[in-house]
C-alpha cells in the first residue's frame, strides 16, 4: 500500500523557524523581531478584553465592523478590504489565487522571507532580485519579469533593509508590468515612513486591476501576537482573495482590538513619533562609531559590521545577548545585524554596548 504523497513541490519547503525569543521571564531587550516597544494602545486592549466576553457567536459583524473602520480612517472602500490571520495571511491568499505549478515569483533579495515561501507551495518558480545598494532594484525587477510570471512582491519599506522606494518609483515599476501581472504592495512598515514622497499602495490600487496593497498590526501597532493584518486591493484581487479565503479567520478579540488600534490616531502618533526620533538619533550614533547604517524609514535599522576580527557583527551579536539584548542576525549576509528601535532604556543600552563594542574593550557596562 503506498503512503500519501506529498506533494513535490512541498518538500523544497522548511518549516519556518523563528527569531531567538527571550526566555520567559528573562529580562532579556527582544529587538529581533521589530515589534513597536511600548506594547498596543490601552484602547486596543481594553476593546479586546470586552470582547473576550462574547466568545459564542461565529465572529461576523466585528470583522464587517473592523473593515469599515479601516476603509473610514484610511478613507478606501470597505467592500475592497480583506483581513487575516497578519498580513502573511494576505500574502499567501495572492499567491494562492493568482500563482500554480511552474510559474514565476518575483521579489527582492534581501526581502521578506514569506515571499518565497509563497512561491515555493505554490510550485512555482522563486525569482529573487538582488537589491542595488540596499534598494529594491525596480529595473532589475523588470527585466526578470517573462510570460510566465505571475506576482511581484514589494516589501516598501524593504524587510531587512529598511529603505524605501518613492511612489513615483513605484509607479514606474508598475507602469512596466504587463498587466497580467499582479503587483503587491507589502507595506508592513508604512507607518514608520516619513519620507514626504512615500505613498502605500492606495492610488495604485485605486488606479488598476491588478494592484494589492498588505498591511499589519504586528509591528507600529504592537499587535504581533493578535495575528491581524488586512489587505486593500482591486474588486478582481479582493474577489479572488474572498473566495479562497476561510470563513472565519479572524477571532472576535482580534477583530475588536484591532478597530480599536486604528482609530487611536493618538497612540499611533506617539509610537511613530517616539520611533523616528530614535531612527535619527541611533543612525547618527552609530555611523558616529564607524559602522555603516543602511537609511532606514522603517522601526528598524540595518547595520554593517567591519570585515575584521574582533568587530565582526558575529561578534556584535554575542557581545549584546550576553549584555541582555536579542538582535537579528542573517545567515546570507553575516556583517550586518538588524535592530529594532525600542524603549529609550533600549536604545540607550544598544548605544552605550556598541561604543564599548567599537571601542574595543568589551567588558560588561554593567
Ligand atoms: C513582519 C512582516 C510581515 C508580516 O507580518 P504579519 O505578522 O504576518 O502581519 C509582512 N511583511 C513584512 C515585510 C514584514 O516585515
Amino acid at each position: 500500500m503506498a503512503l500519501p504523497e506529498v506533494k513535490p513541490w512541498i518538500k523544497t519547503l522548511e518549516a519556518y523557524v523563528p527569531g531567538r525569543e527571550a526566555a520567559a521571564g528573562s529580562s532579556m531587550a527582544k529587538l529581533s523581531a521589530n515589534e513597536a516597544p511600548f506594547g498596543p494602545s490601552e484602547k486596543a486592549l481594553a476593546a479586546y478584553a470586552e470582547a473576550a466576553a462574547h466568545l459564542r457567536p461565529y465572529p461576523i459583524h466585528p470583522v464587517v465592523a473592523l473593515r469599515e473602520t479601516i476603509a473610514g480612517v484610511h478613507g478606501i472602500e470597505a467592500d475592497q478590504i480583506i483581513c487575516g490571520a497578519g498580513s502573511d495571511e494576505m500574502l499567501a491568499l495572492v499567491g494562492q489565487a493568482f500563482v500554480g505549478v511552474g510559474d514565476e515569483v518575483i521579489f527582492c533579495e534581501p526581502g521578506f522571507d514569506m515571499y518565497r515561501v509563497v512561491a515555493l507551495s505554490q510550485g512555482a518558480t522563486p525569482v529573487p532580485v538582488p537589491n542595488r545598494n540596499y534598494q529594491a532594484d525596480i529595473d532589475g525587477i523588470l527585466a526578470a519579469v517573462t510570460d510566465r510570471t505571475r506576482v511581484v512582491y514589494l516589501d516598501n519599506p524593504n524587510n531587512p533593509t529598511g529603505t524605501y522606494r518613492t511612489q513615483s518609483e513605484v509607479e514606474r515599476l508598475h507602469a512596466g508590468l504587463p498587466e497580467h501581472v499582479v503587483l503587491v504592495l507589502d507595506g508592513a512598515y508604512a507607518e514608520s515612513v516619513t519620507a514626504d514622497d512615500y505613498e502605500a499602495g492606495i492610488a495604485l490600487v485605486r488606479a488598476h486591476q491588478n494592484v494589492v496593497m498588505t498591511r499589519t498590526f504586528s509591528k507600529m501597532y504592537a499587535m504581533a501576537a493578535m495575528r491581524l493584518g488586512w489587505a486593500y486591493g482591486s474588486p478582481l484581487i479582493i474577489d479572488a482573495m474572498n473566495r479562497l479565503r476561510m470563513p472565519f479567520n479572524v477571532s472576535v478579540t482580534a477583530a475588536a482590538a484591532g478597530a480599536a488600534a486604528v482609530e487611536d490616531a493618538e497612540f499611533l502618533d506617539r509610537i511613530c513619533t517616539h520611533n523616528a526620533v530614535w531612527r535619527d538619533r541611533m543612525t547618527a550614533a552609530l555611523s558616529a562609531l564607524g559602522l555603516h547604517v543602511v537609511p532606514s524609514q522603517t522601526n528598524f535599522l540595518l547595520i554593517r559590521f567591519p570585515d575584521e576580527a574582533p568587530f565582526t557583527a558575529g561578534e556584535a551579536d554575542a557581545f549584546l545577548a550576553e549584555n541582555g539584548i536579542l538582535v537579528r542576525s542573517y545567515r546570507k549576509m553575516p556583517e550586518h545585524l538588524r535592530i529594532t528601535i525600542g524603549t529609550d532604556q533600549q536604545n540607550n543600552s544598544v548605544l552605550e554596548l556598541l561604543s564599548l563594542f567599537m571601542s574595543g574593550q568589551r567588558v560588561n557596562p554593567a
